[in-house]
């Protein structure tokens, strides 16, 4: 008797105890691809994240099982820019996304993955969590340099900055892996609204608990990132392999909210083909799901006025993590780079990026040397220069322009 390869999952998304919007989004194999999931954390105001999010996953639902990884992430980038182009309320809008398929033969099963910015992919197996992504981040950078450990990547301030996202730029880079699976594996994704509030140990120690029960083991994660604050949207996706010694006799268990996708991993007792991959799919209960927002709601409301504050307080920092996120050089997110001009012995420098140090990491570099001298410099402009104000490229050429003339 054959060995059946099977994938079991359960997704599962909650706006958090903060946020009004929930601007992640997840696909469960309800694509083309019913081997295909994904987890989209959106960024922009005017529930422009949503918008964003939600591209990106209406994307990869189209994603045939031949297409790559990369053609269809390029492809969720240019709508959501064209999106943005349309809508002067979603300029700087994007997302991160984390995706994965199943493919690969009966013997040696493969999943692949594939992701932009900080939402994660892990894999645990045996008992043990390890990260199959690295985030696009700042600390992540940092992290690499060797200036930071992972364990104060973890805590430091600026751990929301990324690097990467749809929608920041024309062409965006994947990272794509490919990693041999068997019976027993799980992989997570999930947004950082999970990764941020609850730490390694404890996913590793809830995964490796509620193994045989991936709806209990989602819905342990999505809590303990709410008992840990839920400042963010918290998105998790759970799937794992497993084997049966034969095909079942029986119809499976919870009937209603199992899936069978014959054409792409045919079961051994449906159609009669020999190949023996099966992909069944628990659905998030609507039910379940509608009960757990409105005690969130409850939640919510009980809380208000203290989040009110506190909420005002974290958009302000956001903000204005956002912006130097946005400025960051040589990394930038969002948009146009950014200048200023300084004096250096008496000579006027043109920098490209912030005038700051962020975590030991320069976010400026000199672009130009311009040979003005100081002394040159009367007026308005002097002290502007003095003070680091910011200006964009076009607006440092005009102001160079007037120097020279006067
Ligand atoms: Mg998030």
């Amino acid at each position: 008797m054959l060995d059946m390869i099977f994938l079991e999952h359960f997704g599962i998304t909650d706006a958090g105890k903060v946020r009004q919007n929930n601007e992640d989004s997840l696909l469960l194999g309800e694509g083309r691809d019913p081997t295909l999931f994904a987890v989209a954390d959106g960024i922009g105001g005017f529930e422009a994240g949503e918008v964003a999010s939600s591209i990106a996953i209406e994307v990869l639902k189209g994603m045939g099982p031949d297409e790559s990884f990369d053609s269809a992430i390029q492809e969720a980038n240019r709508r959501i820019l064209a999106a943005a182009r349309e809508d002067e309320r979603r300029q700087g809008m994007g997302t991160t996304v984390v995706a994965m398929r199943f493919s690969g033969s009966q013997e040696q099963p493969e999943a692949e993955i594939a992701h932009v910015g900080d939402s994660r992919a892990y894999l645990l197996r045996d008992g043990n969590l390890r990260p199959l992504t690295e985030d696009h981040s700042l600390v992540a950078e940092l992290v690499k340099s060797g200036d930071l450990t992972r364990d104060e990547a973890a805590e430091h301030p600026q751990k929301n900055l990324i690097t990467r996202a749809l929608g920041a730029e024309e062409e965006v880079e994947v990272d794509i892996s490919t990693l041999p699976v068997g019976a027993g594996d799980t992989i997570l994704l999930c947004s950082d609204g999970l990764s941020d509030m609850v730490s390694e140990e404890e996913i590793q120690r809830i995964l490796t608990e509620s193994s045989d029960d991936l709806e209990k083991a989602g819905r342990r994660l999505v809590s303990a990132a709410l008992e840990a604050g839920g400042t963010d949207n918290v998105t998790v996706v759970v799937a794992s392999v497993r084997e049966q010694e034969e095909a079942p006799a029986d119809p499976p268990r919870r009937a209603e909210d199992t899936t069978e996708f014959g054409p792409i991993v045919p079961a051994a007792d449906h159609g009669g083909r020999s190949s023996n991959r099966k992909v069944s799919t628990a659905t998030r209960d609507p039910q379940k799901a509608r009960r757990a927002r409105s005690e969130a709601r409850r939640r919510r409301r009980k809380r208000a006025r203290r989040v009110g504050q506190a909420l005002a307080a974290l958009v302000r920092g956001l903000a204005a993590l956002v912006v130097v996120a946005a400025l960051l050089s040589p990394i930038y997110i969002w948009g146009n780079s950014r200048y200023y001009l300084s004096f250096q012995n008496g000579e006027i420098i043109v920098h490209q990026g912030l005038p700051y140090t962020v975590g030991g990491v320069k976010l400026n570099k000199v672009s130009e040397r311009t040979g003005l001298k100081k002394s040159q410099v009367k007026g308005p402009y002097r002290n502007q220069i003095q003070k680091h104000r910011l200006y964009t490229k076009d607006e440092v050429t005009k102001i160079l322009r007037d120097l020279r003339r006067s």
